[in-house]
């Protein structure tokens, strides 16, 4: 029985020739989900440190992911995407105890640039494309400075897994960390202790 795509004359590989393809990151998000539980009752249990094994292969799955960007996108040949490739390699070889990046809650909080605004032939620092010729154009800015902007596909995993700035290696994560227990402290301070408010605010724990 003859598929949907050919029988409408759809060409796939057709369609996505005009830009390079992107590595599919599904086993690294998998792999990401194991060592960064994000169901509350889970994250409670502060003492449940992720298995090594698992954060040095999540590690290597984005090194994978980004050395596959630098062989088949001619425009990826930046000493940056290498250091970043370096530094995942480095992580999955001593794999850090604990994965200290954003989450997605944070990601999705990420200011988006309007394409509009983006001189023509400014590109992501990671890929290498420029974003005006993204069909889909997906930017964001990242808050350590105004030109720090990425595709979004590409900075997600890399923030989620360090948590980091790959161009000034601001410490987003640690950032955001501080500010909310920051808030945290405000709260308590200003709160009765018979106030409710603590059990209101533990969504705030990252
Ligand atoms: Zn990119
Ligand atoms: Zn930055």
């Amino acid at each position: 029985m003859a598929s949907y795509e050919t029988e409408h004359n759809i060409n796939r590989a057709e369609q996505s020739e005009t830009r390079p393809r992107r590595p599919d990151l599904s086993s690294f998000f998998s792999l990401l989900s194991q060592i960064t539980p994000d169901r509350p009752e889970e994250r409670a249990r502060e003492h449940a440190v992720p298995v090594p094994g698992d954060v040095s292969a999540a590690f290597s799955s984005l090194a994978e992911a980004f050395q596959l960007i630098q062989r088949e996108n001619e425009h990826a040949d930046s000493d940056l995407l290498q250091n970043m490739i370096e530094a995942l390699m480095g992580a999955a070889e001593h794999p850090p105890r604990e994965v200290k990046g954003v989450d997605e809650e944070y990601i999705a909080a990420l200011d988006r640039v309007n394409i509009k605004t983006i001189k023509k032939d400014a590109d992501c620092p990671i890929c290498g494309n420029t974003f005006v010729e993204d069909p889909h154009p997906l930017v964001v800015q990242l808050p350590c400075h105004s030109t720090h902007i990425f595709d979004l596909e590409c900075i997600r995993p890399w923030l989620l897994l360090n948590g980091t700035c790959p161009l000034d290696r601001m410490d987003l994560a640690q950032r955001e960390r501080d500010r909310k227990q920051k808030l945290l402290d405000d709260i308590k301070k200003n709160a009765s202790p018979e106030d409710e408010a603590e059990e209101e605010w533990d969504g705030l724990y990252g």
